[in-house]
């Protein structure tokens, strides 16, 4: 049974974006004190001026303007439990690979934990149960041909006793607003495990692609705060060198 850590499955790919997000989000942002349209301040702004607005809008909390910059991302290799959380963020489109339409073969795998990986009786308890699922929905899958039902039938009714693990590819379309906002909460250690790294993820290829939207970006504790309050508050408040770690990590994979 193919059960793989998310280091190995999880990819995240940048497919496209708004064409020149920072200048699209400061030419908009400069709009709301000026008498010119907004096709001649994206012409004419300089690079600097777009910068320095940018800057203005991420500090100041001006962040509607941000919204005018979208990213889309391909995700494979997540967890059905990380797609169920992350669809949670509304202010966003998403496009998920159907299991009514596609069938869960040999090729699906399953996610499994790091926790329960690295614990070989933990491990064999997990295996155990994705082999079971796997051949209950195969059986069912079997059944429903059997009986001459429809396919799509079949495995819509199937994919009931996949468990949370399944495997699953997801796009997903956010605003820079949304995605700092995604970013903050799901990167905090409070968050679970395999969205924590989807965060991570996606903060990395956005830094590359327009810093200046993203520039303080990240856990609040990054920046010398936690969202969490006393009560929450995990005690480990992420460095500057465990935030190069994580990158280091995932820029081999990009
Ligand atoms: C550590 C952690 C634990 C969690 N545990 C649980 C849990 O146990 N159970 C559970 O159900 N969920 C849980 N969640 C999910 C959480 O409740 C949110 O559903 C999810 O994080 C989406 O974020 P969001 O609510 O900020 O909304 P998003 O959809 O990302 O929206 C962004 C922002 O837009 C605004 N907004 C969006 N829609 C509305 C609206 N209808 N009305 C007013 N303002 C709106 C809000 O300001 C919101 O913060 C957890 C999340 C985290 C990070």
């Amino acid at each position: 049974m193919p059960v793989t850590p998310v280091s190995a499955t999880q990819k995240v790919t940048l497919l496209s974006h708004t064409p020149e997000p920072e200048r699209a989000v400061a030419a908009a942002g400069r709009l709301c004190y000026s008498s010119s349209t907004a096709a001649e301040l994206r012409e004419r702004m300089t690079d600097a001026e777009v910068e320095r607005l940018i800057d203005i809008l991420v500090g100041s909390g001006h962040h509607s303007a941000l919204e005018h910059a979208s990213f889309t991302f391909g995700i494979d290799g997540i967890s059905r439990a990380c797609s169920h959380q992350l669809v949670r963020h509304r202010l966003a489109s998403y496009s998920q690979q159907s299991q009514r339409y596609v069938r869960f073969d040999g090729e699906g795998g399953f996610i499994v934990p790091p926790k329960i990986a690295a614990d070989p009786e933990a491990a064999a308890v997990f295996e155990q149960a994705m082999d079971a699922a796997r051949q209950a929905y195969e059986r069912l899958v079997e059944l429903g041909g059997e009986r001459g039902l429809e396919k799509e039938t079949v495995q819509e009714d199937a994919r009931f006793v996949l468990p949370n693990a399944a495997e699953t590819r997801i796009v997903m379309t956010m605003n820079a607003r949304e995605l700092r906002h995604f970013i903050r909460i799901r990167s905090c250690r409070r968050a679970q495990w395999e969205i924590n790294a989807l965060a991570w993820r996606v903060r990395y290829l956005l830094l590359r692609t327009a810093p200046l939207l993203f520039q303080k970006s990240g856990p609040d504790c990054l920046f010398g705060k936690c969202q969490e309050g006393k009560r929450m508050f995990c005690g480990k408040v992420y460095k500057p060198e465990e935030v190069e770690e994580i990158e280091a990590e995932w820029a081999g994979d990009q």
